[in-house]
């Protein structure tokens, strides 16, 4: 499938009876997405339900600290705190506008799950998020959330009862459904059309922080930095941006470090593997998938950015939890902003970035709001 190639990364690689639901989905995503229609309602619905544009903020304090000017695109004012309702807009609306009456979708710590509750609530879709128990346990202000807005929780209890096994169980749902139902993958991640599919939708991002950027400065910023999980803030900064002369920095969950057994960085250690439908990069085998933000504790990244490592167009490094902590605290009281723990990630590349004197404008996704990560800063931080 030369459409979900990227550089020989990417890719359909998924049991047989998948085939055919995907090639479906493609096909449904190709006619939308060309269509004008379907692209100001997606449009119209950013703005009046999600609140776009977002701002694209100066951070002077942290700026005058740092000798390089910083700016902060503010996906963490959008509806639900976070970028990832960009995509579920779209994804709901393709699923609305392609006769299928119901959603279903993964979620790990919930927010994915809620922002799919959020869209398919607007739509009037029947929505299904599976869940491994763990999470359910671990995340009941989440799943009270979702059900409030009228989703279904299904507790998975299979296998490790995580993530992965709430992904299988979605697969085999969607496979059996799939004339009915639209699967909502909640990064840029999985089987084509998905990875480009997210892209496109999280592309919003880049476009308004490029126009923003000229506006304000006369010019491109320098440098362009994200947090990755699996990568679709990311790239939805990076499209606007492919072709111009910026830097790419991403920065991907380092847990206790690059080189410990614990981490969430395939791109910056980890190797080619096959993972969840795709070819990409995956952590090593005896490594354990770790972050102090739940958002990046992903064990592989979008095939996207698999290729923009090795062609050298991005680069990737592991923020450790403590970076990505000191970070947190430091942008809170700099700037009067409580970043997302994955955001946060980002905010320190971004700092190093500023030291080291590279870049004079640096661009920062900050992808989503603190309030869910109050909790685990209380118990690092003794104020
Ligand atoms: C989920 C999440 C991420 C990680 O997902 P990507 O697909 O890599 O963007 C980053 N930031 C926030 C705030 C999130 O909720």
């Amino acid at each position: 499938m030369a459409d979900g190639e990227f550089g020989g990364y990417g890719g359909r690689h998924v049991p047989e009876p998948l085939l055919d639901p995907l090639s479906q989905l493609a096909a449904a995503y190709d006619e939308l997405s060309r269509s004008e229609g379907f692209r100001d309602r997606f449009r119209e619905l950013l703005a009046e339900f999600a609140g776009r544009p977002t701002p694209l903020y100066h951070a002077r304090n942290l700026s005058d600290r740092y000798g390089a000017e910083i700016y902060l695109k503010r996906e963490d004012l959008l509806h639900g705190g976070a970028h990832k309702i960009n995509n579920a807009i779209g994804q709901a609306l393709l699923a609305k506008e392609a006769g299928r009456p119901r959603l279903i979708a993964e979620t790990g710590a919930g927010q994915h799950g809620v922002a799919t509750a959020m869209a398919g609530a607007m739509m009037g879709l029947e929505t299904e998020i599976y869940m491994g128990r763990k999470d359910v346990e671990r995340q009941r202000m989440n799943v009270f959330r979702m059900r409030l807005m009228g989703a279904t929780v299904n507790e998975v209890t299979r296998g490790g009862a995580g993530l992965a096994d709430a992904v299988d169980a979605a697969l085999e749902d969607f496979a059996e459904t799939v004339d009915h139902t639209h699967y909502l993958v909640g990064s840029a991640v999985g089987p084509d059309p998905f990875p480009r599919m997210v892209r496109e939708f999280q592309s919003v991002i880049g476009e308004e922080a490029r126009e923003q950027f000229i506006e304000r400065t006369g010019g491109l910023p320098d440098a362009a930095v994200a947090c990755v999980g699996g990568g679709s803030n990311a790239i939805g900064l990076f499209h606007a941006f492919r072709d111009d002369d910026v830097a790419f920095y991403g920065a991907e969950g380092g847990g206790e470090g690059a080189d410990s057994d614990r981490h969430a960085a395939p791109l910056a250690a980890g190797e080619d593997a096959v993972i969840h439908g795709m070819k990409t990069r995956v952590i090593d085998d005896d490594v354990e998938v770790h972050s102090v933000s739940a958002g990046l504790d992903y064990p592989g990244v979008g095939p996207e950015h698999a290729m923009f490592r090795e062609l050298g167009r991005c680069e990737y490094t592991a923020v450790t939890d403590d970076a990505a902590l000191a970070a947190f605290r430091e942008l809170s009281e700099a700037e009067g902003i409580i970043p997302a723990l994955e955001s946060s990630h980002g905010v320190a590349r971004a700092i190093r970035l500023a030291e080291a004197g590279d870049h004079e404008r640096i661009l920062v996704n900050l992808s989503g709001r603190g309030d869910k990560d109050m909790e685990t800063a209380a118990e690092r931080f003794d104020l």
